[in-house]
């Protein structure tokens, strides 16, 4: 027996089998990387259902063309927190471009705000080019090619083309609800077009962006939701009682601007529901929840959604009591001793 060690290019594909799924995983952490650069204006294109081609373009910092080799190295990050219990950016891995790389053809553009000139890098299958001059505007654009052609096994997991599409506008629509003041657009010849115009970051504009991602339907039959209790914050929108749902596909969570998907939160909303929702009728709703990083754990699953709260009693009884309290004071919901 031989013990070796991996190469670089096999250790980043292991990788991306966790981080990379299918090709709205790109799309996600590709929104995540521009919008963690500050970009005020996110373009994405794809095509083939994101097979053949996942283009985002940011209006962000930019990578200067020296650090533009480490972008793309793993474990490399510039969010850097040697605490990994304080995280205050979508991204801090380090993982996603490399991992990107080891299973695609990609290639990044950059320019940082206020250089007068750009630089260009390209990985495919985890062959790393060298760094040349491009001309770009300020910002990034990052160019991903023939997903998982280097790993053809992932290949043949790939749902239809239309599906993969649609999961890409849902990961779209889900970080552009946290991020009203962020314009999004989706094009390609995916048809998954959307065009959703920045709007302010007040409630205002979130109800405004909640039009243009859930609907205005939704926006006109939502109460607003505000409640907080020891240090955790709980803002957003629920639909009234005769708005609902066959899932609860339109249920949008959110802890500290970052989307999540967890068993809890959706639990809590059927607590609050209890008496007023037939069982198989869903809620829609779109809650942020706002705490001390240090009170939740996000590094549960680098490609899975869900958190670990450090009080998810607190959590659970907030929720119910503000959407409860939301719906008795609208009418919509007889005033009971507000016991669970
Ligand atoms: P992470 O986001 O966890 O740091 P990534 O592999 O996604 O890891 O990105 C590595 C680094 O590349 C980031 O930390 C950031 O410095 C830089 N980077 C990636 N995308 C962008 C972008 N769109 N604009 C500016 N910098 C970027
Ligand atoms: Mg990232």
């Amino acid at each position: 027996m031989t013990i070796r060690q991996l190469s670089d290019t096999v250790i980043n594909q292991i990788a991306a089998g966790e981080v990379i799924e299918r090709p709205a995983s790109v799309v996600k952490e590709l929104v995540e990387n521009a919008l963690d650069a500050g970009a005020s204006r996110i373009e994405v294109a794809t095509a083939g259902g994101g097979l053949s081609l996942i283009r985002i373009i940011d209006n962000g910092s930019g990578i200067t063309p020296d650090e533009l080799p480490l972008a793309v190295s793993r474990h490399c990050t510039s969010k850097l927190s040697e605490d990994i219990h304080d995280i205050r950016s979508l991204g801090f891995r380090g993982e996603a471009l490399p991992s990107i790389g080891s299973v695609a053809r990609l290639s990044m553009r950059s320019r940082t705000q206020g250089a007068d000139s750009a630089a260009e890098i390209g990985v495919e299958g985890g062959r790393v080019s060298s760094v040349r001059p491009v001309a770009a505007n300020p910002g990034t654009t990052v160019e991903v090619r023939d997903l998982f052609f280097a790993t053809p096994a992932r290949l043949k997991f790939m749902k239809t083309e239309r599906a993969e599409t649609a999961a890409i506008t849902e990961v779209v629509k889900r970080m552009a609800l946290a991020f009203p003041e962020v314009r999004f657009s989706l094009s390609g010849t995916d048809r998954n077009s959307l065009e959703l115009p920045s709007v302010s970051a007040d409630g205002d504009g979130l109800l405004r962006r909640i039009a243009q991602v859930m609907g205005k339907e939704f926006s006109e039959n939502a109460l607003a939701i505000e409640a907080e209790r020891e240090g955790v914050a709980l803002s957003g929108y629920a639909s009234i009682p005769s708005f609902t749902r066959g899932n609860a596909m339109q249920q949008y969570f959110y802890v500290n601007g970052r989307p999540v998907r967890d068993k809890q939160l959706a639990g809590a909303i059927r607590g609050a529901y209890m008496d007023v929702l037939p069982r198989d009728r869903h809620a829609v709703v779109a809650l942020f929840l706002s705490l001390d990083p240090a009170l939740v754990d996000v590094n549960v699953h680098p490609a899975k959604a869900d958190v670990r709260f450090r009080d998810p009693g607190l959590v659970r009884g907030l929720i119910v009591g503000a959407i409860r309290h939301a719906l008795e004071t609208s009418g919509m919901r007889a005033s009971t001793s507000g016991a669970e």
